[in-house]
């Protein structure tokens, strides 16, 4: 299973396909993406091989994104389907989360949200997060996703967009992996750095606890508290 994100200045859809397949090596049942498009986030999403989401965005794989993210998905909650493949999105339509992990509280949480209004479209444990983002936003991403991290517990790696901040991608982990970092114009992310090597050498390793905010060109950590972080730069300087 993987995450991939990538922000800024002629990244298309094709590249966020093409950073999964670099990721194929670890596992998954099924795969997605998501992207800002208009006022809301656009989601693709396939049961099975990447072949077959790439079948389904063969007419927008060249279409260039502000922002996009992609998963490939290894089930823990809900059977391998198209409903239950990542990203997942809140009731405005406006965010979409992909999640490695597992949400132990997920049911005490989806409880809440239910009593709350929110209605759900999948079976998984990763679907609260996007609710709870829903709930926290008021206007600053990063904030409300360090709300939401207070309120999991489990293990994670997240990145997630917001059609109302089409130039962001907020990331975070606790017990999975995430590695980022920048180029003069473009943001990148993924679980591992071979998505990221075609496009930078210098990469940052995200701690636990850590949440990311990404925009074409810069990178900023803070920890779930709010208090800013810094992570040593590492240069990779070897090939596939
Ligand atoms: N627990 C989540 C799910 O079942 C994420 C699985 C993964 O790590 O790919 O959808």
């Amino acid at each position: 299973c993987g995450i991939v994100g990538m922000v800024g200045k002629g990244v298309r859809i094709g590249n966020l396909v093409e950073g999964l397949e670099k990721l194929e090596y670890r596992g998954y049942d099924s795969a997605g993406i998501a992207f800002p498009d208009e006022q809301r986030v656009n989601v693709r999403k396939a049961v099975g091989k990447i072949g077959a989401l790439k079948a389904q965005l063969k007419d927008i794989i060249s279409v260039e994104i502000t922002a996009g993210i992609a998963h490939t998905r290894w089930a823990t909650h809900g059977a391998p389907s198209d409903a239950n493949a990542h990203p997942h999105t809140d009731c405005t339509g406006k965010i979409a989360v992909v999640h490695n992990g597992i949400i132990e509280n997920h049911l005490e949480l989806r409880e809440k949200l239910l009593r709350n209004g929110h209605e759900f479209h999948s079976e998984t444990d990763t679907e609260v997060i996007a609710h709870l983002i829903e709930e926290h936003y008021e206007g600053d991403l990063p904030a409300a996703i360090r709300h939401t991290l207070i309120d999991l517990e489990g293990a994670y790696a997240i990145a997630v967009v917001h059609a109302d901040n089409p130039d962001m991608i907020v990331a975070a982990r606790k017990g999975s992996p995430l590695v980022v970092g920048v180029t003069e114009t473009g943001g990148f992310l993924a679980s591992d750095v071979t998505p990221l090597l075609k496009y930078l050498r210098d990469v940052y390793f995200i701690e636990d606890g850590d949440v990311v905010t990404l925009i074409p060109g810069n990178l900023e950590i803070s920890r779930i508290d709010g208090s800013k972080a810094s992570r040593p730069i590492i240069h990779i300087d070897w090939n596939e």
